[in-house]
């Protein structure tokens, strides 16, 4: 076989594939050309097979996929980061107006720009090299823009709501205006094979979204390939919402409109009944977890979430970040420790299930399966490179409980997306980084004085 010449060869990583049979390679070569992988296997196979003028030595380097948080707010939250104290005690609803829904609200359009192109340069920065946005608040094609910039692949869209709390509002007219903010994004922001952020139905969920605006988005999604995401059940008070409003839990009325199933997200899902857990297995719809934020936020996980029984039920389990914390590894980390504890057992969530949410998991959710999400020859070229040369890697003698256990962010060394290296030594190769945090600082600041909230220390802060 004469050999072929391809525009990279990444030579002598170790290589965890996430392949149908989970390959790891301790001695491994990848190649690439254009956007798509090439070739993967042992070294020696791989080197007798092609070349390239651009070969990179991988010794050092334990590459897997590119992970997929399936869950972050990239706007709204970055630019506000831990500005409201953790303390702060209210109902949710209380939460959400007085503290989350000002800071939101204060956000310009470049604003939200900077604000997706600071959480898109963590997530990267982090090895997500896809991810889920829960919703633009406002300024969508800012929020484009912005995502653009940094060669990650994303699914956007606004936070689509349409339901008319107040009597006095016109539900019909609410609904109408929602649907056609759906329709219009998916229409100029079209999911194309060579495009890496296009738009998807992202409602809010709760009970913000009226049943004509469920129906609306789940039509669109089938219809034109793509993927529904809401939150819901992160509390008691949307179970509590529903069997006022229509006498059935939220999966149960969910179910009973027709709009649930493979190409469904749903976050959070921390109170659900045995009988809504058999609905979601039945009709196939993705369960997105956000460790951190659950705990942060006292969902209650720990006494009530059920998502080892979910998992067990054949529900495909993925992971967010939520609006904290944007390094998707503490969320695998997390996931991995929490349920071996509440429930006695250390066989729940292994370290390769945990790596499983962040890959293969999302990219079947995403409809995206066979393109990201595992290593394999025709695959797209989204990767990431850990660099083993640092503490929390060595001794290196058990590659996916490291990663998953030891390591995190702060080992991505260089990542690739769609066969670019978006990442290198550390940095962004696509922007100017010390740009970016100076104009995000003072955006930061414009967006909470703007915000009214006020900033609460129990301990003296002095400015000058
Ligand atoms: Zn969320």
């Amino acid at each position: 076989m004469p050999v072929e010449v391809v525009d990279t060869l990444i030579s002598g990583a170790k290589i965890i594939t996430m392949d149908s049979e989970r390959r790891v390679y301790m001695d491994g070569a990848l190649a690439i050309k254009g956007s798509h992988i090439v070739a993967i296997g042992s070294r020696l196979e791989i080197e007798k097979n092609y070349s390239s003028g651009h070969v990179i030595d991988g010794r050092q380097f334990v590459i897997t996929p590119g992970f997929i948080n399936s869950h972050v707010h990239i706007t709204g939250d970055p630019l506000t980061r831990d500005y409201v104290p953790d303390d702060i005690h209210c109902p949710p609803q209380e939460k959400l107006t007085k503290w989350v829904l000002p800071r939101y609200l204060a956000h310009t359009p470049e604003d939200e720009k900077v604000s997706a192109q600071l959480a898109s340069l963590e997530m990267l920065r982090s090895g997500a090299t896809s991810f889920i946005e829960a919703g633009t608040f406002r300024h969508l094609d800012a929020v484009v823009e912005g995502v653009s910039t940094l060669g990650i692949r994303g699914r956007v869209g606004v936070m689509v709501q349409g339901r008319a709390f107040d009597p006095s509002e016109d539900q019909a007219k609410l609904s109408d205006e929602a649907i056609r903010c759906l329709e219009d994004e998916v229409t100029r922001f079209p999911s194309r094979d060579d495009i890496l952020v296009s738009a998807w139905p992202l409602l809010v969920g709760h009970s913000t979204n009226s049943d004509e605006v469920w129906k609306a988005a789940k039509a669109i999604a089938d219809d034109k390939g793509l993927v529904i995401s809401a939150h819901m059940s992160p509390y008691k008070d949307d179970p509590d919402w529903f069997l006022g409003e229509y006498g059935k839990r939220p999966i149960e009325h969910l179910a009973e409109i027709g709009v649930l199933g493979s190409n469904v997200c749903l976050t959070h899902v921390a109170h659900i009944d045995e009988h809504e857990l058999e609905i979601l297995a039945e009709t196939g719809t993705n369960v997105i977890f956000c460790p951190l934020p659950a705990l942060k936020g006292v969902f209650g996980v720990t006494s009530h979430g059920c998502y080892p029984e979910m998992a067990k039920a054949g529900i495909n389990i993925l992971l967010g970040t939520d609006g904290y914390d944007s390094d998707i590894m503490h969320s695998a980390q997390l996931v991995a420790a929490l349920f071996k504890d509440t429930h006695l057992d250390t066989r729940i969530f292994p370290a390769h299930e945990a790596l499983s949410m962040l890959t293969v998991n999302a990219a079947k959710a995403m409809g995206m399966q066979d393109q990201i999400g595992s290593l394999e020859v025709g695959h797209k070229a989204d990767f990431v490179c850990h660099d083993t040369d640092r503490p929390e890697w060595r001794p290196l003698l058990s590659i996916v409980n490291q990663l998953i256990w030891s390591a995190d962010g702060r080992g991505v060394h260089s990542v690739w997306v769609d066969g670019v290296r978006v990442i290198d030594n550390y940095h962004s190769t696509m922007i100017d980084e010390q740009e970016l945090y100076a104009k995000a600082q003072i955006a930061g600041e414009q967006v909470i004085r703007r915000s009214g909230i006020p900033f609460i220390s129990p301990w003296p802060v002095i400015e000058n």
